[in-house]
């Protein structure tokens, strides 16, 4: 006689047999797609499950009460709906690889004249980074031809900083920077949705602690409280977004030399000191960048499209330059 509990028992033990053998092949499958991240020449990388952790309802309920203050000021794109719902994005989406690009070079310009943020000195991030993401996906396609996937440069709605930080590629600081342990905040993100089901990483924990540098020396206390940037009191934003005549009287007289982006509120940050820069052909600044000075005013619009070209930069049209530029030399506090 047959005895059934043995049958179950052997069938059970099989059972669990292929689930651990599963298990092990996504998580050797989801270390080698992170290793690749790296190889491709990312500075990190890690994965999340969607729809992620409670952790991700905080950062969509924070987004809805920065909206709804307006702090976003004329950047209504922040507004779309599908930007809080990743699984919209693609159809079967299970998992996020998040990946860092460090930008920061040695040979960033950093004197005290007309200023460019650093993180668009070099050539335009979203090509460079989604290149880098097409490989990774044509490598996928290779090793698990069933696996569909969807690359996510900046431009498409998804929470960027908040998924990051799922990922456990770091912790969103005060500053609402992502920042790395080891690397700081000098990186751009890029995102790759996935079919497949893969091996979630440990989201990390805030290590701003009692720390405020960034609150106390943004020069237009434009962090309102922690975590939270009033745009329209932002250096960066006026200088990139804003498509307004002028500049407010109050950013003017703190511009100090900044005509695109500022990085004051990174570059205090103490987990940046010691940050590793990334000398690759991308982020070495443009010539024209380095010597930018109060002569490009008389730049016509041909020549600023030429320079422009390849940069992140020329969301910045050659009017606002001019204004940005104008609105400085009205501030005798720099030599340009
Ligand atoms: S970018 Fe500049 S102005 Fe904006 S919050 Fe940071 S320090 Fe302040
Ligand atoms: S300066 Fe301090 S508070 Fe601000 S992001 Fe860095 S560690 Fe956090």
């Amino acid at each position: 006689m047959v005895c059934l509990s043995k049958i179950t028992f052997k069938r059970n033990s099989v059972h669990n047999k292929v689930m651990i053998n599963k298990h092990r092949e996504k998580k050797e499958f989801s270390k080698r797609l992170k290793e690749k991240a790296i190889n491709e020449g990312f500075t990190i990388s890690g994965i999340a499950l969607i729809p992620g952790s409670s952790r991700l309802k905080l950062r969509t309920n924070a987004l809805e009460r920065w909206l709804s203050n307006n702090y976003h000021g004329e950047m209504k794109w922040m507004e779309a709906d599908r930007r809080k719902n990743i699984s919209s994005l693609l159809e079967g989406a299970k998992s996020v690889l998040s990946v860092g690009f460090t930008y920061i070079s040695s040979q960033n310009k950093e004197e005290k004249t007309l200023k460019v943020g650093k993180f668009s000195q070099g050539d335009d991030y979203h090509k460079v980074i989604y290149k880098k993401l097409k490989n990774i996906g044509k490598w996928i396609n290779l090793e698990i031809p069933d696996c569909k996937w969807k690359i996510c440069v900046d431009t498409s709605p998804l929470l960027e900083k908040a998924w990051a930080e799922e990922s456990g590629l770091g912790w969103i600081g005060k500053n609402s920077n992502l920042i790395n342990k080891k690397h700081g905040s000098w990186f751009t993100l890029g995102f790759m949705i996935l079919t497949e089901e893969l091996v979630p990483d440990k989201p990390q924990q805030s290590l701003c602690g009692k720390c405020e540098r960034c609150i106390v020396e943004c020069p237009t206390k434009a962090i309102v409280q922690p975590f939270v940037i009033q745009s329209d009191l932002c250096i960066a934003y006026h200088t990139i977004e804003s498509r307004k005549k002028t500049i407010p009287k109050k950013i003017e007289k703190n511009l100090n030399g900044w005509v695109a982006g500022c990085d004051i509120c990174q570059d205090v940050c103490p987990w940046n000191k010691s940050a590793p820069v990334n000398n690759t052909f991308e982020n070495t600044p443009k010539e024209w960048i380095k010597n930018l000075n109060v002569d490009s005013l008389s730049w016509d619009d041909k020549t600023w499209k030429e320079n422009l070209k390849g940069t992140t930069l020329k969301r910045i049209k050659p009017w606002m330059w001019r204004r940005n530029i104008k609105a400085n030399l009205k501030n005798q506090k720099i030599n340009i």
